[in-house]
């Protein structure tokens, strides 16, 4: 019998599940995307886009496409789907499985404000001008609009719309992974002073704090959100151990 597996997807372990999940005997496997960038990456299995309509939508979602398990690999600040997914996996009676990438900690060399949200990284960046260096996403640029004696050189996967933007802008579009040379190089030519990042974690997105740490400057990290109770692992590998551990899938090597 054919088992289903809906994989709340956003993140770079939801599309490495995807394709490890893709020639799994016996699984169909469903990708779902809030819908937030205009040309998601390639996905090997089925993808549906767009909110369900809270726990109650995604609750119904499970019943009605019968949905035998479910793998939350939302993005690590998406706390609204977290949670959701876990109050709908319990109402609908499904199996839930977090994919829990750990934060980044700091090291030895790193100059690291920690705030606890993005108002709280713009107040972090001071009154004075500064040239900052914005990664935490186009969606919420509204506090530091606010900000707008600085600089931002601000980088997203889709450009922003333009009313949201602050004054002195430059914008860059891209996706990660990210390399260490060209993050040095983008800093320095930019004369980046401070950085802003979310703790995404994760090998994708670090190399812009490796490349702080050698230039000498700033982070202002923004803390992860409290996130639901869930079983949880840190990664896709682990993943996939408890998919074969406690749900007999089995997957080619
Ligand atoms: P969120 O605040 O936790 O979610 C807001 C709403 O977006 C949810 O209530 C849900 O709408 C919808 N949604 C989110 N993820 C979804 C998914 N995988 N499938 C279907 N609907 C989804 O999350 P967010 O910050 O808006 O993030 C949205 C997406 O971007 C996620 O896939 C996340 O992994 C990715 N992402 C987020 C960040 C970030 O920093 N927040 C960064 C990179 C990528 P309904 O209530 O209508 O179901």
């Amino acid at each position: 019998m054919t088992r289903k597996i809906l994989i709340l997807g956003g993140s770079g372990e939801a599309l490495a599940l995807a394709r490890a999940l893709s020639t799994a005997p016996g699984i169909t496997a469903i990708l779902s995307l809030a819908g937030r960038t205009a040309v998601p990456a390639a996905s090997p299995i089925d993808v549906r886009r767009g909110g369900f309509g809270g726990t109650a939508g995604l609750a119904r979602y499970i019943a009605e496409h019968k949905i035998d398990l479910m793998i939350d690999a939302t993005h690590p600040f998406a706390a609204e789907m977290k949670r959701h997914a876990v109050e709908a996996a319990a109402s609908a009676g499904v199996p839930l499985l977090a994919i829990r990438r750990p934060a980044w900690a700091p090291q030895a060399g790193d100059r690291w404000i920690e705030v606890d949200d993005l108002a709280g990284a713009a107040a972090a960046l001071g009154e004075a001008p500064a040239r900052v260096f914005l990664t935490t996403g186009r969606k919420e640029l509204t506090p530091f609009a606010a900000a707008p004696q600085h600089f931002y050189l601000l980088r997203s996967v889709d450009a922003p719309e333009a009313k949201r933007l602050p004054p002195h802008v430059d914008l860059i579009t891209a996706r990660g992974p990210f390399r260490l040379e060209d993050e040095f190089a983008l800093m320095r030519d930019h004369r980046i002073e401070i950085v802003v990042s979310k703790n995404s974690g994760g090998a994708a997105a670090a190399p812009k704090l490796e490349a702080a740490r050698a230039l000498g400057l700033p982070v202002v990290m923004v803390r992860r959100p409290v996130l639901p109770e869930a079983i949880s692992v840190a990664n896709v590998t682990e993943a996939l151990d408890w998919l074969a551990a406690h749900h007999d899938v089995t997957f080619s090597a």
